[in-house]
């Protein structure tokens, strides 16, 4: 079990997002870590242990940005360390995963044989490379589509773009994922808890289904 939140907003995001990975880490507290677009780059902060030595690392990295994705983990696939820790990025995509990735092995290789380098032990590695590899060719929705056909297991997942910077895409396959609505900004998280300091409009995805959240609209496919 994981924990996953994202916000896209007016305002800045790095600390609502702290306060919402605080109430889920009954879901996961082996390493935390969270991701914004800040000034047009994905940036990372993440760590081994509790949302609390993340709260200090994101103040003094002085992360800044009007969207971004959280995530407190347990870990299933690779040791619990700041590498493994997530989100998990390459240079235009940055994902959060609750979940398991049965064939990650089999994607990894292929992956590696068109050149990607891993920098974790995770399975989920392997989706942040998949969705990068695809848009290359594809548009973003064109590309999830894609992916999400490939996934064999179970995911909930929080993922932004460089190139796309003011839109979270949420998925879900067997694991929860919620979507809250609120004024100026909308949100994405593993729970109504997570979401109930912002707001208490909640829908939930269909197992299947995928979102685009912008903070004015969303939308489902
Ligand atoms: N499989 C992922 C990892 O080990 C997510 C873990 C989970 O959802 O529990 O990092």
């Amino acid at each position: 079990m994981c924990g996953i939140i994202g916000i896209t907003s007016n305002k800045l995001v790095s600390s609502p997002i702290i306060n919402s990975l605080k109430k889920l880490e009954y879901r996961g507290y082996d390493s935390a870590g969270i991701a914004t677009i800040d000034s047009g780059f994905i940036k990372e902060v993440k760590c081994e242990g509790r949302v609390e030595s993340l709260e200090d690392a994101v103040s003094k990295s002085k992360l800044t940005g009007n969207v971004g994705i959280g995530h407190v983990r347990w870990a299933t696939h690779g040791v619990p360390n700041t590498i493994n820790a997530h989100p998990h990025s390459s240079e235009n995509v940055s994902i959060v995963h609750n979940g398991i990735i049965e064939n990650s092995t089999l994607l990894k290789k292929f992956l590696i044989n068109k050149g990607h380098k891993f920098k974790s032990q995770t399975d989920t590695e392997v989706i942040v490379h998949l969705i990068t590899e695809y848009l290359k060719k594809d548009n973003l929705k064109d590309a999830i589509i894609k992916v999400l056909k490939k996934l064999h297991g179970s995911f909930a997942l929080g993922i932004i773009f460089k190139d796309n910077p003011n839109l979270i895409v949420g998925a879900r396959r067997g694991s929860p994922l919620a979507v809250g609505y609120g004024p100026g900004e909308n949100y994405l998280g593993s729970d109504s808890y997570a979401l109930k300091s912002m707001t208490n409009k909640i829908s939930y995805l269909n197992d299947g289904e995928f979102c685009i959240i912008k903070k004015d609209n969303v939308e489902f496919f």
